[in-house]
């Protein structure tokens, strides 16, 4: 049976205070209300890691960063390491969204890098993959995601392989309020699937939770998420409100 997971993803926002502010009242809500057998995780500004680690009290609730840097220490003004971020607590990290992709120009040697360093420092990586808009109206999708994965987590071992989640996020989904429909969800993620049957083989694949991500609200979670290889969501702007936040969790 593989884990039900949502993250959230704040991104850039919210200063120190609104973000203690945010984890406290998802962590009450979750608590009083969230379904037990679904994994929550925020993914939250570094500045906020510590606070939020000590905020989230649900032992169902972990912490995330959104980046890491892509060497372990040294002269790297303003990056902060794989190592730092556990030692505040964190338990997972995002890497390879599609914004960290475009504007700071994260290739594939770049993150199978932060991928390493994730792993050695014991962080579970949250790696995300999709295509643009105009791959998408090509129907190239598929061979898209399928190369960047090649270039990244199918590098891995496979016990390293397994330690990971994928989120599918289609580019011209994240914050358009255009969400792919339950069947270009399914259809892309059972591809996923059967891409990882043939790298790593089936039992791997069978563990792996594959999220969506792209625009998923309370309203559209429960058609996304009863789809059989949709094992959860990374959301972005609907994480920011803790009601909006729960009813995605509750969408299973
Ligand atoms: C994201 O950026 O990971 C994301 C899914 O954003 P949104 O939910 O706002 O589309």
């Amino acid at each position: 049976m593989r884990k039900k997971i949502v993250a959230g993803n704040w991104k850039c926002n919210t200063n120190l205070q609104e973000g203690t502010d945010l984890a406290a009242a998802v962590d009450k809500l979750v608590a009083e209300k969230g379904a037990d057998d679904v994994v929550v995780i925020l993914g939250v500004p570094f500045t906020h890691l510590t606070n939020v680690v000590k905020t989230v009290r649900t032992n169902r609730i972990g912490v995330s960063a959104q980046n890491c840097a892509a060497e372990p220490k040294g002269a790297y003004t303003g990056e902060v390491s794989a190592e730092m971020v556990k030692s505040t607590g964190a338990a997972y990290v995002i890497l390879g969204h599609s914004e960290r992709r475009e504007y700071y120009h994260e290739n594939s040697e770049v993150l199978n890098k932060k991928l390493a360093l994730a792993l050695k420092n014991d962080l579970t990586p949250i790696f995300c993959c999709g295509e643009p808009l105009e791959i998408r109206e090509a129907n190239a999708q598929n061979d898209y995601v399928k190369k960047q994965l090649e270039e990244t987590v199918f590098q891995l071992s496979a016990n390293d392989f397994k330690k990971i989640i994928i989120a599918y996020e289609p580019i011209w989904a994240i914050g358009t309020g255009k969400t792919a429909s339950s069947e270009q969800a399914q259809e892309i993620h059972a591809f996923i699937r059967s891409a990882i049957v043939e790298k790593f083989g089936k039992d791997v694949a069978e563990e792996i939770p594959i999220l969506y991500g792209g625009s998923c609200k309370p309203d559209n979670a429960k058609e996304l998420f009863a789809n059989q290889d949709v094992d959860g969501g990374l959301i972005g702007g609907a994480s920011l409100k803790a009601e909006d936040f729960l009813g995605i969790i509750n969408g299973f």
